[in-house]
């Protein structure tokens, strides 16, 4: 194991990709590669050598990548999915359905097929810069009460707000939600950062239904787990949102 990774549950790993960045692991037997190995979001587009380096480290093979999930397609997750693609481990990439367009390439300008009322202002400015990673061909599309197919024990949750398509990942046998960018703990513990968010009139009403799922790590896309009152931290966030928007704006 080296300084970017640590254990979240048995079989299940963060690996920091980049400054504030992660990704996931998720060995499908538990605690080894012999049955594939699943990998959660896939940092930029540089972020490959330090991964595969990682998988490594974790005495794993990172051949053995079967599946490479993803929460959604802004380009800090995505960025490396397609480079994944094209090497040995030849995983498949599974993405929430309606970020599919967006993983695939067939929609580039993913802010641009939002509502206009449901980006932000500078959600809004920044559409015109901000696209997706390298496109991937043939992406499966996830939806909401699926388990991933190599990582069974992972439970995908629809969690629009920050993209349309965005999803969670539950493994409530390992207490632990993998909550992509819902929220984000760097520096303090918030809602995804909220420039990029694109569907915000699902977010309160998302942050709500996480937070009554059962977990005791909360692992986000950026920043450190949290471990001490996860779900009620979660529940405080999401009353805040719920009365900043209140649900006849939804
Ligand atoms: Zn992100």
């Amino acid at each position: 194991m080296d300084n970017y990774t640590s254990r979240l549950a048995d079989g299940v790993w963060r690996i920091e990709v980049g400054p504030f960045t992660n990704a996931y692991l998720i060995a499908a037997d538990g605690h080894s590669d012999r049955d594939g190995l699943t990998l959660v979001d896939t940092g930029v587009r540089r972020s490959g050598p330090r991964l595969v380096r990682s998988v490594r480290l974790l005495g794993l093979d990172p051949r053995r990548i079967t599946d490479v999930a993803l929460t959604h397609w802004h380009t800090d997750h995505m960025g490396s999915a397609a480079r994944f693609t094209m090497s040995s481990a030849t995983p498949e990439v599974l993405v929430g359905r309606r970020d599919l367009p967006a993983v695939n390439g067939t929609q580039p300008r993913p802010y641009d097929a939002a509502a206009a009322a449901d980006v932000t202002w500078l959600g809004r400015r920044l559409a015109a810069v901000i696209t997706p990673g390298p496109a991937v061909a043939s992406p499966q599309p996830l939806d909401d009460g699926d388990v991933l197919p190599r990582a069974p024990r992972a439970v995908v949750v629809d969690s629009p707000g920050h993209t349309l398509g965005h999803i969670s990942l539950h493994l409530p046998d390992d207490g632990v939600l993998l909550a992509g960018d819902v929220v984000s703990s760097v520096g303090t513990f918030t809602r995804g950062f909220g420039f990029t968010r694109c569907a915000l009139t699902h977010e309160a009403r998302t942050l709500e239904r996480l937070s009554r799922l059962e977990f005791d790590v909360l692992a986000p896309g950026h920043g450190p787990p949290v471990v001490k009152g996860a779900q009620s931290r979660l529940a405080r966030l999401a009353q805040r949102a719920a009365a900043a928007r209140p649900p006849s704006a939804a």
